[in-house]
């Protein structure tokens, strides 16, 4: 058994959970394309959310180890990447308004964040998702301490289904900085929730538009300052990209079990295929990405944790592996499988739900992009 930072007694607590939960409900949700808002519910009554929040706003005091420990039992017993998908983005939530919030935004949306709503952060548009500096979405102010909301946002995890958005919208009349985070309740009038879009996998992490069309926002409903949105939102998904590191090797632990036991059953050229070294080493590749994607997503959590320089350096090397240890060890037991692999099945839909990963949270791409910027930073800074 391998050792984690994190505390075993919660890992495994959320694990006997998520087991009789979001296990057993997963497939249903697939079919009908939707969240599984009963364990939601569940794990919320749990206290999932409540693991990383200060006493004084309801929660439990505890950190974000405490939550991440919770979080890999979920995804190692919940088998279901989607659901996870969902939470990365709440978790993001919950730790922009914990840090970044007044007192009074606060004490207004974490207790309902913390208790079932479900949340989301919509930044893309249909102009792009990688160049957020390209959004049209725009807040004119109305005089009276409020602005008025509109535009529309794709591809936005829980869209169809939150309670709670934090979105990323320009107030043109600040001139050239003028992105700007606004926290909305996504039941006021002007919004419309869309219908999940038909992704390829995670159906059971409802994605969507939001269309804003002349909502009614409160100034003091504008998270950090007017026109500082860029570099708040880059800071603020950066737990969401470790998350993703801490999900992959978690979601993946269980897999390779699977594997490993199958290849110790399955003969060919009467031996089992574990025999074989090619077998072996494609096991053994699986392993070095697992573990170093979740040993780095740690070293992500530690340096955020602690504000170090590189944290955001780091937090996109544990996105960047996510994704693509995601893909390999869903590939992986696809290949070991053979035909029963390739088969429509869990194998096929854990290899689906993988890819996604490679794109949700911010591309390879533009990981590597912040990878090489931020190294440059921190060079010239030395
Ligand atoms: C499952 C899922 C969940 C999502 N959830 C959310 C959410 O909750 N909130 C939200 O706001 N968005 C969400 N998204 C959208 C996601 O953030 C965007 O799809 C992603 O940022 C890429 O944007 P794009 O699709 O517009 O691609 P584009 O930005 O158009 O990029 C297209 C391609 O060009 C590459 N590219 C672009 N610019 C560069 C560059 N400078 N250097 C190198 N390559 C580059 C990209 O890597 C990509 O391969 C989600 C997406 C998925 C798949």
């Amino acid at each position: 058994m391998i050792s984690h930072f994190s505390d075993p007694a919660l890992r495994s607590r959320f694990q006997d959970l998520a087991a009789t939960t979001v296990a057993k409900r997963a497939e249903a949700c697939t079919e009908d394309h939707r969240l599984d808002i009963d364990s939601w519910q569940e794990l919320s009554e749990a206290g999932i959310w409540k693991l990383p929040v200060s006493k004084d706003l309801g929660g439990s005091g505890g950190t974000w180890w405490d939550f991440v420990a919770a979080f890999e039992g979920i995804a190692s017993g919940g088998r279901d990447l989607g659901f996870c998908l969902s939470m990365v983005a709440q978790a993001g939530l919950i730790r922009s308004i914990s840090t970044y919030g007044t007192r009074e935004q606060q004490h207004y949306w974490i207790p309902r964040l913390i208790n079932g709503e479900v949340g989301a952060t919509a930044l893309t548009e249909t102009t792009g998702g990688s160049d957020v500096t390209r959004i049209k979405t725009a807040a004119t102010a109305t005089g009276e301490g409020t602005y008025r909301l509109t535009g529309h946002k794709d591809h936005i995890t829980n869209g169809p289904a939150a309670d709670v958005a934090l979105i990323l919208g320009r107030v043109p009349e600040t001139g050239q900085r003028d992105i700007t985070l606004f926290l909305v309740d996504l039941h006021d009038a002007g919004v419309t929730r869309g219908a999940p879009e038909d992704m390829m996998g995670n159906r059971t992490s409802p994605t969507g538009p939001i269309t804003l069309d002349d909502v009614r926002v409160e100034a003091r409903n504008i998270l950090g300052d007017i026109g500082g949105g860029v570099d708040l939102i880059y800071d603020t998904i950066a737990l969401d990209r470790l998350l993703y590191g801490v999900l992959a090797a978690s979601y993946l632990d269980p897999t390779l079990e699977e594997i490993l036991a199958y290849s110790q059953q399955r003969q060919a050229f009467r031996v089992p295929i574990a025999e074989h070294q090619y077998v072996q080493g494609r096991i053994t590749d699986a392993k070095f990405a697992l573990e170093s994607t979740r040993w780095v997503s740690y070293g992500a959590l530690d340096a955020l944790m602690h504000a170090r320089p590189d944290a955001s350096l780091m937090c996109s090397v544990a996105k960047y592996h996510a994704g693509e240890t995601l893909k390999l060890g869903t590939e992986t037991a696809l290949r070991v499988y053979g035909h029963i692999g390739y088969m429509e099945g869990p194998h096929t839909k854990a290899l689906k739900d993988a890819l996604g990963a490679v794109i949700a949270g911010g591309t390879a791409e533009m990981q590597r992009k912040n990878v090489f910027n931020q190294m440059r930073a921190l060079h010239s800074a030395a």
